[in-house]
């Protein structure tokens, strides 16, 4: 086999297949404000979004946030867990990968994770860690450099991509699956 064969069938450098996504849409965020604000628009979406699955069946939710350093991409972490009711500190989980939040929300009980995978390296530390079950568990998963997780992540409900624009932000927004579109109709 050619060593570029091999090579891409590397969990780290594999591709994201995510296929056509079911919905796109664009945001266009002027200053940090209107990140907050689209922050908690996207809570009140997870919010009816498991009151109409009603909470037993709610099967959790992947959200991939892509952008440079700078992008925004905690600043929309920290307005969806404020808006979702968290008041403590958010720490950008950089060194530590992922930093749980067992939150009360008005929708019951949400585990969310909030992952940082820009010093992820190592596919084995993916499973040593049990970072798999944290994405069956129902939970809301809110995933900062995806790619550095190559194909392990499998493919989101949704995917953020934040790009500087001037002084403000854009924010593309892409359903693949049933829930993240009903989500994103939402926001
Ligand atoms: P990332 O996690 O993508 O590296 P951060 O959220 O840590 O980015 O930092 C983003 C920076 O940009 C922060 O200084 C924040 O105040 C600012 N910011 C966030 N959203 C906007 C926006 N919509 N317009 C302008 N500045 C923003
Ligand atoms: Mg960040």
């Amino acid at each position: 086999m050619p060593a570029a064969q091999a090579r891409s069938t590397h969990p780290l450098s594999a591709a994201s297949h995510k296929g056509t996504a079911q919905l796109e849409r664009r945001f266009d965020l002027p200053d940090e404000a209107a990140t907050l604000a689209f922050g908690a628009r996207f809570a009140q979406a997870l919010h009816a979004v498991r009151q109409t699955q009603n909470n037993e069946r709610f099967a959790g939710l992947q959200v991939q946030l892509s952008g440079d350093l700078g992008a925004g991409k905690t600043t929309l972490v920290r307005a969806t867990l404020r808006a979702l009711g968290h008041e403590g500190r958010v720490r950008s989980p950089t060194y530590t990968l992922v930093e749980p939040y067992s939150l009360d929300t008005e929708s019951g009980p949400l585990d969310v994770y909030h992952f940082d995978l820009y010093r992820f390296a190592d596919p084995a530390e993916w499973a040593d860690a049990g970072f798999r079950e944290y994405f069956d568990r129902g939970a809301v998963c809110l995933v900062e450099w995806p790619q550095q997780a190559g194909g392990l992540l499998g493919v989101p409900d949704l995917e953020f991509a934040l790009e500087i624009e001037g002084e403000g932000r854009v924010l593309i927004a892409r359903a693949f699956s049933n829930t993240g579109k009903t989500c994103l109709e939402r926001c």
